[in-house]
């Protein structure tokens, strides 16, 4: 037995066959990520997928029994997956695991439209923690939904085809940028100044129009989706980074792509409910809200998670307070992976490292543990034992040395329910960046963790 505990990297450890198994995983990985880039747009991509592998719409009225796999996609924006088991849900409880499928990125205001200097833009406002001077200068493309009057729905998805025209914020030339060099990189970019360049095409028909490309761009929205000016205001459109997840380096053992933060938890959580036919009930939650506290109705804080585990316990006549006191969660984010350029904000012996497998943290929070939720030493114990024995390679870290920032993550709201809940994820590096970095290696050691839990 090794006295010493020593971290292991997935790669070095892995033979050939499990070497193939890491990046045809990935492969997987990079198609879903390239069609779930928002919440809605993640939300549905597992909607599709469940229902190919035959799930079926869930109801809060129904009796579910074992076998049965449904999904609930709440107001298209969080989707729930559940696979009853034939344990009795009273005594085991369900494994529940959850990531976030929103990511930071910039919305639109809701009068997001106006002209100025012969162009014109979409003012927004930024969501999540963004550092503003790197959503500059760089392809933007347009996701979300517009409701017309009467409630039809018009989805819209501009700039991810490669005949589709990209938007775009400009930033200063460094000629003139003297003055703003001297700024802190906080406020270099001022958050109003995110506006997005979205036509340049006067429209020469009519002479007395003061706001000519305005009036271009409308007719043109009008024309394509039936948007009126005031349709704005009853939407929800943001712009993300344009483009698909690319490997990186000459041997693509990495992935750099929009909202690692969270998908690349979502993603094996996903997969490992589709891959595995558990004995126990498992409920795998796509999340929103997460970068912006949780809140709302598709939100973690919402009870809508104690509502479905109600609904699964009533099935089967079981307590649902025992039911959710049995249970146990596996809160899946991601966190800071170790940055060689960035070296002094971790603690080398208490961080992830890329490549070193799935990242469990005990805690998040910040100065002095505050805000977290604090896995029980019979909780890790419990995980350490099921990933042994299932071979799966793991680490644990804290997101970055004593004071020197930190972060949350959903696991406090699910351990608020009374649910055993630790966090583990994916080390990340670039977090909130237009584009992350992860490793392939990673991202499959959190799915074959996702796989020991619910085994
Ligand atoms: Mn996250
Ligand atoms: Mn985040």
């Amino acid at each position: 037995m090794d006295l010493k505990y020593k971290r292991k990297n997935v790669y070095k450890e892995a033979d050939g066959n499990e070497l193939k198994q890491i990046y045809d995983f990935a492969e997987g990985y990079k198609k879903f990520l390239d069609t779930s880039k928002t919440e809605r747009d993640a939300s549905e991509t597992a909607k599709k997928l469940a229902e190919e592998k035959g799930f079926k719409p869930f109801s809060f009225s129904e009796k579910l029994k074992a076998g049965d796999k449904r999904y609930f996609l709440n107001r298209g924006k969080n989707i729930f997956l559940i696979s009853v088991g034939k344990e009795d849900v009273a005594k085991d409880g369900v494994r529940i695991m959850v990531a976030h499928v929103d990511s930071p990125r910039l919305d639109l205001k809701p009068n997001p439209m106006y002209e100025e200097a012969g162009l014109c833009y979409f003012k927004t406002h930024y969501y999540g923690g963004i550092k503003k001077y790197q959503w500059t200068a760089l392809p933007l493309a347009l996701h979300g939904v517009v409701m017309l009057r009467g409630g039809e729905k018009r989805e819209v998805c501009v700039g991810e085809d490669e005949n589709d025209p990209i938007f775009y914020v400009t930033d200063l030339l460094p000629h003139l940028g003297g003055e703003q060099s001297q700024k802190t990189l906080g406020k270099a970019i001022d958050g109003e100044s995110l506006n997005a360049v979205i036509g340049g095409l006067p429209a020469v028909d009519d002479e007395e129009e003061k706001e000519c490309v305005k009036a271009a761009v409308l007719k043109l929205l009008n024309k394509k989706y039936g948007i009126t000016e005031i349709d704005f205001q009853c939407s929800e459109l943001c712009f993300v980074p344009a483009g698909k997840a690319r490997d990186v380096g000459f041997d693509g053992a990495l992935i750099s792509a929009y909202g690692h933060d969270d998908k690349v938890c979502a993603y094996p959580e996903m997969k490992a409910v589709f891959d595995y036919d558990s004995p126990h009930t498992v409920l795998a939650v796509f999340a929103d809200k997460e970068e912006v506290g949780s809140d709302g109705t598709t939100g973690m804080q919402s009870k809508v998670i104690s509502d479905v585990i109600e609904t699964i316990a009533a099935s089967f006549g079981a307590n649902p307070i025992e039911v959710r006191y049995n249970s146990k969660c596996i809160s899946a984010d991601v966190t800071a992976g170790f940055d060689p350029a960035y070296s002094s904000v971790f603690e080398k012996r208490n961080t992830t490292f890329v490549s070193c497998g799935a990242a469990v943290s005990k805690y998040t929070g910040a100065r002095g543990k505050s805000g977290t939720n604090d896995a029980p030493a019979e909780f890790m114990g419990y995980l350490r034992d099921i990933f042994e024995e299932n071979g799966v390679i793991w680490q644990t870290g804290e997101l970055g040395a004593v004071d020197a920032g930190g972060g949350g993550t959903v696991a406090k709201f699910i351990g608020n329910l009374g649910i055993d809940t630790v966090d583990v994820g994916v080390p990340v590096l670039s977090m909130h960046a237009p584009y992350e970095l992860i490793s392939k290696a990673d991202v499959y050691s959190l799915y074959k963790a996702c796989l020991a839990f619910i085994k």
